[in-house]
């Protein structure tokens, strides 16, 4: 777990960013002076790479909400050939000049010397992908600090947990996770109600609270992190379960029924 109190340097090889006045995370892998966009929001991306003289060589997609992806303009005016990865799913929404690659299931995408593995992830988005590069995990809006992203409708509650417990939930080692958005404190404070004696979430919390006053960036998190303050990775937790009946919440004693009860519960808040 990364000390809460200390902010974690991150793995080699990443830019993270916020995009200016949003939430939302961007992100630039790095190979020499060669870059690889994730998920451009607005002009910011295209700036950075500007600014530091590097050759875009292509745009990573983890899904095509707008806020996503309405950074490709800007992009695709300075360099209209660049390859744009995608799932086949998120492809109309996407301007029709942009040159797609589609990526599926288990499509290794080589990058720096490191393969990016693709999970196809569901749930918030039909287009949903996630992305592993050995230390690193792409997990765009389907995680967030102490979150998750929100299932595109009642009847994707089942993709989303899905995508949540297994496709990240049960991803090998250790990674830092590059979230869509910086949305840590308002998870924690439901990571909280959820799990009111849970000191990790209590410590986790205090330290985004005085991050937040002094206008400092949210820290990468391990994937060990998360197992200990996100609820939606914690379902087999009693305590959890607790929290959901103290709500009066009720669900069936299976993970994937614990994990819609929350995350209802969390689309209430
Ligand atoms: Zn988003």
């Amino acid at each position: 777990m990364t000390d809460p109190q200390r902010p974690a340097e991150g793995p080699a090889g990443v830019e993270r960013f916020l995009s200016p006045g949003t939430d939302n995370e961007q992100y630039l892998l790095i190979a020499g002076d060669e870059a690889l966009i994730v998920d451009p929001r607005g002009a910011s991306s295209l700036r950075r790479l500007q600014r530091a003289g590097r050759r875009p060589v292509g745009v990573l997609l983890t899904h095509t909400h707008w806020d996503h992806i309405d950074g490709l303009p800007y992009i695709l005016t300075a360099w209209p050939d660049l390859p744009v990865y995608v799932h086949a799913a998120g492809v109309p929404d996407l301007p029709p000049e942009a040159r797609t690659v589609l990526l599926t299931d288990g499509d290794r995408l080589p990058f720096g010397g490191h393969d990016l593995v693709v999970r196809e992830a569901p749930g918030h988005h039909p287009a949903h992908i996630v992305v592993r590069r050995d230390d690193l995990l792409l997990v765009g809006d389907v995680l967030f600090a102490a979150g998750c992203g929100r299932p595109a409708g009642a009847d994707h509650m089942l993709d989303t947990a899905r995508s949540v417990l297994q496709i990240v939930g049960e991803a090998e080692g250790d990674p830092w996770l590059a979230f869509g958005h910086d949305y840590a404190r308002e998870g924690l404070a439901f990571a909280a109600l959820v799990e009111p004696d849970n000191a990790d979430i209590a410590a986790f919390a205090a330290a985004a609270a005085e991050r937040a006053a002094e206008g400092r960036p949210e820290p990468w998190r391990r994937l060990s992190d998360e197992r200990r303050v996100n609820p939606f990775l914690r379902t087999a937790e009693p305590t959890v379960r607790e929290g959901l009946q103290r709500a009066g919440r009720p669900f069936d004693p299976t993970d994937t029924d614990v994990f819609a009860a929350l995350r209802r519960w969390r689309s209430e808040q």
